[in-house]
């Protein structure tokens, strides 16, 4: 078998941007695979060159081609080049072989995978988003009560872990009186308690409970606060059992992280924005974290995913899996989290805000989640097809049906 053509497109759905990539090969087998959220098809397309004439089946000899004649992957979304090309490989090889993924990497240790549910304060159920600052109207969209009802409506959907975002919303983006530079004042410290405090009392005790700190910009760390202010945020946060505190500091300070970490019984994670297995590995030789957070689709894709999680085991960590893509990249995180060992945690759902993105593709289950949990699928490959015609509504200005 070999590969003879790829090819990209960009699906939007509310301000989210997915790059879709397809491999093709001779004996009518193809690959489907996807970039980073909010990343550029081009970065997938630029791989062509590498790969067209190849083997599919021999993915990580392809990837060490890819990587030693300067294919691009890299930190952050502008990374996910490499590894939605993996993802795509690794259907085909699944196809060709009548296997899920999952067993080509090592087999199913889970029959079901718990899901996490990101939940953006101030999203409506239609999924349109609030504003956020400076824009007008910033401030009423992040108030307690909107925290509340969001928790209120999150716990009704019967996931068993509920993130969070504190901070980027807003306060602690150098806003007047929420923040002093990148300090976090003592107002906006008692506003982000005020709402952790306020998304507890509605969740109890059976719900677990992330918070995402994360600056939008891998290394920007001036959107990141300073290490005084996340230690003091975590400690403050002690008492109401937080399950892990998400990029309260930028991965380019990893003294910082072991301070914090040290400083803290709130575990404390982060790696959406890391690339490769040795990006995470001085996190793990100075346990700078407690939980690995690898986006599969900037991370390297399904095989590298796993193999972060292998070796975060040997050093004691957990890991999770982070997810803002369309539901290929679910599915991709699906397969790896099956095969993922003993410390795997849970995985991402970044749409349940969206009532269309499901019906992006044919081949989950409906619906998608039973009490915060999803089914491993069991057709070969990803196990999913894109819906065309759905699709095709959700094309991004300008792009055309996988060209
Ligand atoms: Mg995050």
């Amino acid at each position: 078998m070999k590969i003879v053509d790829v090819k990209a497109m960009t699906l939007q759905m509310n301000s989210w941007r997915y790059p879709l990539v397809q491999i093709e090969t001779d004996e009518g087998i193809s690959g489907l695979g996807e970039g980073r959220d909010g990343s550029d098809k081009r970065l997938l397309l630029e791989l062509k060159r590498f790969l067209v004439g190849e083997d599919p089946t021999n993915i990580e000899q392809l990837l060490q081609k890819i990587r030693r004649r300067g294919g691009r992957g890299a930190t952050g979304r502008q990374g996910g080049g490499v590894s939605g090309v993996e993802i795509a490989l690794w259907d085909i090889a699944g196809k060709a072989a009548g296997m899920p993924i999952y067993k080509l990497i090592g087999g199913k240790r889970r029959d079901k995978v718990r899901v996490y549910v990101d939940s953006g304060v101030g999203i409506l159920p239609d999924g349109s988003r609030p504003p956020r600052y400076p824009a007008d109207g910033w401030e009423q969209a992040y108030t307690v009560e909107a925290y509340a009802e969001k928790a209120r409506r999150r716990k009704a959907m019967g996931f068993s872990i509920v993130k969070f975002d504190l901070g980027y919303h807003g306060m602690f983006l150098n806003v007047p009186g929420y923040a002093l530079g990148q300090h976090t004042s003592e107002r906006g410290f008692n506003a982000e308690v005020a709402c952790v405090k306020a998304v507890k009392e509605v969740l109890g005790d059976g719900v677990a409970l992330c918070l995402d700190l994360g600056s939008e910009d891998y290394l920007a760390s001036d959107r990141h606060m300073t290490l005084p202010s996340a230690m003091h945020l975590c400690k403050a946060l002690e008492p109401y059992n937080i399950l892990w505190v998400e990029d309260a500091l930028s991965t380019a300070h990893l003294d910082s992280w072991v301070r914090l970490t040290n400083s803290t019984t709130v575990p404390t994670l982060t790696g959406e924005d890391l690339y490769l297995r040795q990006d995470f590995l001085p996190f793990f030789e100075r346990h700078a974290i407690d939980v690995a957070h690898p986006d599969i689709a900037t991370a390297g894709g399904i095989l590298e995913g796993k193999k972060i999680g292998d070796l975060a085991e040997l050093f004691g960590i957990s890991i999770a899996q982070h997810c803002a893509g369309s539901p290929v990249s679910l599915t991709a995180n699906l397969h790896c989290a099956a095969a993922q060992p003993d410390n795997f945690l849970a995985m991402e759902y970044h749409a349940a805000d969206m009532p269309a993105w499901q019906s992006l593709v044919k081949g989950l289950p409906t619906p998608l989640t039973t009490d915060g949990f999803m089914d491993v699928l069991d057709k070969p490959g990803l196990g999913i097809t894109l819906d065309e015609e759905v699709v095709r509504k959700h094309l991004a200005a300008g792009e055309t049906y996988f060209e």
